[in-house]
């Protein structure tokens, strides 16, 4: 890389009136090699060449896709909309009749999701991955190949998912031989209670498993009401116990929506304890946990895509600033300071500014990993889907151009 001359960046906040703020900016010039922010300057050295005109676009963190799924979709393939279902075993049900036919397809559409998630900014995934009595291994294997074709434009995590219940999977082995693979790094697990029947069987396996191995654990909980907040209570347990404080994450944890203030909050207060992230798609038709009331406890949350167009849900553009920005709509984040607050849901917290306006992001020596943004700020980016992007990796363009 080199010089990128004409970026935007943002510099601290103004209050012009009353209630009334604003976002500073000023533009500079970043010098980027081996991969990481060299040097900021004002203006570039005469002697430098091969300057590239970054035309005013905003440098921001670029985003991190948490959670998704690459190995059973429809995009990248033949459009199919969602049929009918009534609980997630009887889509569970429906998984099985296809996941080997999908398998022929698996490459060329986990690249088509990688390119489009990708070209929106994102340039780290934590890849959800099947393995489960229909499909063993062979899904860690297409997924694996795929990832490694792609290490020039992301970074990236493989979860272990044992979607069909962790109980039948281990039962057959397969989870411990998924584990003894270096690439693999997380163990996923999915509704103890309602999919294994056995919150306790369920947790110790995913826990030993995950502990012998050293691997972190994300749980996705789907489980409403009391079951869920209970399971949840055992996942902190665990966490404690296995001294795994901050390798823990619970993915949707729907039951967070569905208590009032006073009960949440001693849980709340465990969850920051265990330092345990709660990953979501700001669902909608359904109610959603509240970003603000957890984040105003301490526990972290993270935006993720999950699914685009699978056969869970026909929906998604696998933009993260549009999810960014349906959770600032549903939880009326609307103020400048919130607005920009939101983009820390899908950059893993950072942020250009820090919650006081102090410049937090970026400083020398930060990874050349940026999203260019026609945009006068993040506030602006997050409250209008700002689409012109440009995304760097590693300190190499890998999607878009300066327009
Ligand atoms: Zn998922």
């Amino acid at each position: 890389m080199g010089w990128i001359k004409n970026v935007l960046l943002e510099i601290g906040r103004e209050e012009i009136a009353k209630d009334t703020v604003v976002t500073k900016t000023k533009q500079v010039c970043l010098l980027i090699q081996d991969g990481e922010i060299k040097e900021i300057a004002a203006v570039i050295p005469e002697a430098a060449n091969d300057v590239i005109d970054a035309k005013g676009y905003l440098a921001l963190p670029s985003l991190v896709d948490n959670h998704i799924h690459l190995d059973k979709g429809h995009y990248g393939g033949k459009w199919h909309a969602v049929v009918p279902m009534h609980s997630v075993a009887e889509r569970i049900v429906e998984e099985r009749g296809f996941l080997r036919e999908a398998l022929a397809e698996t490459s060329q559409k986990a690249q088509a999701l990688i390119d489009l998630i990708t070209s929106k900014g994102a340039t780290f995934l934590r890849v959800q991955t099947n393995v489960d009595p229909v499909i063993g291994l062979e899904n860690i294997t297409v997924i694996k190949k795929v990832l490694e074709q792609n290490k020039h434009k992301i970074n990236y995590e493989l979860v272990v998912f044992p979607q069909h219940g962790t109980v039948i999977t281990e039962e057959i082995g397969l989870l411990t031989k998924a584990l003894e693979d270096d690439a693999v790094t997380v163990l996923g697990g999915v509704d103890p209670a309602t999919l294994d029947g056995d919150i306790e069987k369920s947790l110790k396996i995913t826990f030993d498993l995950a502990t012998k191995y050293k691997k972190e654990i994300d749980i996705h909980l789907h489980d409403r009401g009391t079951l869920g907040l209970f399971e949840i209570k055992r996942i902190i347990d665990y966490t404690i116990a296995n001294n795994m404080q901050g390798k823990v994450q619970i993915s949707h944890a729907f039951s967070l929506a569905d208590a009032s203030e006073d009960v949440l909050r001693p849980i709340l207060k465990r969850l920051k304890e265990a330092n345990i992230a709660i990953n979501t798609t700001v669902p909608l038709g359904t109610k959603a946990l509240s970003i603000p009331l957890l984040e105003s406890h301490g526990v972290k949350v993270n935006v993720i895509n999950d699914n685009i167009n699978d056969h869970w849900s026909p929906f998604g553009s696998g933009d993260l600033i549009e999810r960014a920005s349906r959770a600032a709509e549903c939880f009326s984040m609307t103020d400048e300071v919130s607005l920009s607050r939101a983009l820390g849901l899908v950059t893993n917290g950072v942020t250009p500014l820090d919650q006081e306006g102090n410049l937090a992001w970026p400083k020398v020596g930060d990874k050349g990993d940026i999203l260019f943004v026609k945009a006068e700020s993040s506030a602006h980016l997050i409250g209008r889907v700002c689409p012109e992007r440009v995304v760097l990796f590693d300190g190499e363009i890998v999607s878009g151009e300066f327009k």
